[in-house]
């Protein structure tokens, strides 16, 4: 075992779009493997054909790809344990479901679906009553022989308890006597998913299972399967839950309700994938010193098993919301300006302004892209405004110095001879020193005429420099009237 390459498998079921606990489960599953140079492998599990969904495995590869989430093997590019996806394998089934029965550990069950729904109603929790379990192999032969539909189940211990060790959990034993006679081919020939993921984990070499700790119930059962066969059983690894804040300070699974859940949806509202990731990373997994921002080959290096932890991990977007502010700055100017421009277009399109310089104010304050049009929307059309907000305390500006240091203003830029940040700076500066004011003085009253707001991206400078001097002094034109 100790040289055996380490193989994990992220098996998801295209339903739709990609949940956050799904996401955390590929990172993790990646991390595993990489973290020990093993191999990452992409299963499709699309055999639920009620829950599937139209394009689901498009966002399943659309998302990994946006993740950096590379996969070794998987149905698009191939491998050695293939095919890779479960409907593509169906036929693989039935051979393992006959070797059991002709090994005596599983058997076929006629019971018509009357029958088992009239038992569901009879019995208190007893579930199926094995009535098919001890009809001689011959009799059986004959009944499927003549046409009578059945499912294959295994036969499950009927005394003692069943432990396996899980890598985050600890042992975890059940009685087996609570163990039903599970299904494991159904009538129309058709593995259920909990004897499938039990043949494909194995024919595919799989060393680490790595799944949502809503799996830990099942595991006696997949376990007792790997016994029968007499395989090898993977190292388990469940992760936590991931939980949400509730508006009263309780927590409960993570839903709509607490916000986003999918990866699309928080890429659509200006979340950065390696700001997501890099958050989901540390939903459930701790590293050992106090580091919080990793790229992806960083978290390579630092993962291990030992710091997944069994407690519910909480889902929090104010701490996501930092991440993605700190990947926003420390994006060169050039990653911001192609990142925001989708923005910028939707606010500014048409205005003429120029979205590098634009870009430039906003990059030290944005958190969330979709926070860029509302922020420079007054740059392409003023917002009306009182005049009150003229009145700022830290900069002295009044309602009666107002008006007087916004002409000042006024007349000195409307002498500049060029209009560019530098002479802006310059002239404005000029202009508090020789009247012995503070610049704060100067510039508040400006900065809220050109853009009719108490609070902007950028300074006064940088605004007159964007809006241009034929925009800037109609602004400021604007806001003597309503001074007057
Ligand atoms: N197809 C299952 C799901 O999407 C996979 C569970 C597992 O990892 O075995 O939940």
């Amino acid at each position: 075992m100790a040289n055996k390459t380490v193989r994990t498998r992220y098996a998801p079921s295209p339903t739709g779009s990609m949940h956050i606990g799904n996401l955390r489960t590929a990172l993790y599953e990646f991390l595993i493997a990489k973290s020990q140079g093993g191999d990452f492998v992409l299963r499709i599990e699309d055999t639920d054909r009620e829950r599937y969904v139209d394009g689901a495995v498009d966002i399943i590869y659309k998302t990994l790809q946006a993740a950096g989430i590379t996969h070794d093997e998987g149905p698009d590019i191939g491998g050695d344990y293939g095919p890779y996806v479960q409907s593509e394998r169906k036929d693989m089934y039935m051979p393992y479901a006959q070797r059991l029965i002709d090994e005596g550990k599983a058997y076929r069950c006629f019971c018509t679906k009357e029958r088992l729904e009239k038992l569901q109603e009879d019995s208190v929790g007893g579930g199926y009553d094995r009535r098919c379990r001890d009809i001689p192999k011959e009799e059986s032969d004959a009944i499927a022989a003549s046409g009578v539909p059945y499912v294959i189940r295994q036969k499950m211990p009927l005394d003692g308890a069943t432990a396996f060790e899980d890598a985050v959990y600890g042992t975890i034993s059940v009685e087996n006597s609570e163990l039903q006679d599970q299904i494991l081919i159904k009538t129309d020939g058709y593995p259920t998913y909990n004897f499938a993921n039990v043949i494909d984990d194995h024919t595919m070499g799989i060393t680490h299972v790595v799944r949502g700790s809503e799996y830990l119930s099942s595991t006696p059962k997949y376990n007792l399967l790997y016994e029968a066969f007499g395989w090898e059983i993977p190292t388990y690894i469940h992760l936590p839950l991931i939980m949400g804040k509730d508006a009263d300070g309780n927590i409960s699974k993570l839903s709509k309700r607490h916000g986003s859940t999918s990866f699309e949806e928080l890429v659509a509202e200006g979340y950065l994938p390696e700001a997501i990731i890099n958050y989901i990373a540390l939903l459930g997994w701790c590293p050992k010193d106090n580091q919080e921002i990793f790229t992806l080959n960083e978290l390579i290096s630092a993962f291990s098993i030992d710091g997944i932890s069994k407690s519910p991990a909480i889902f929090d977007y104010d701490k996501l919301e930092w991440f993605n502010g700190e990947y926003i700055k420390a994006m060169t100017a050039e990653q911001f300006i192609k990142a925001s421009d989708a923005y910028l277009k939707s606010a500014l399109g048409g205005s003429g302004l120029d979205f590098n310089k634009v870009a430039a104010i906003l990059q030290q304050r944005v958190t969330v892209l979709n926070q860029i049009p509302d922020m420079v929307s007054f740059l392409a059309k003023q917002p009306d405004y009182e005049k009150e907000l003229f009145v700022n305390k830290k900069s002295k500006t009044t309602l009666e110095n107002a008006p007087q240091l916004l002409k000042m203003s006024y007349d000195a830029l409307s002498a500049l001879n060029s209009w560019n940040h530098d002479s802006i700076h310059e002239c404005l500066i000029n202009l508090a020193k020789d009247n012995g004011l503070k610049n704060g003085t100067v510039m508040w009253p400006v900065r809220i005429a050109v853009s009719g707001k108490a609070v902007t991206p950028g300074g006064a400078i940088e605004i007159l420099d964007i809006l241009g001097r034929e925009e800037s002094l109609k602004r400021m034109e604007k806001g003597l009237k309503k001074l007057l």
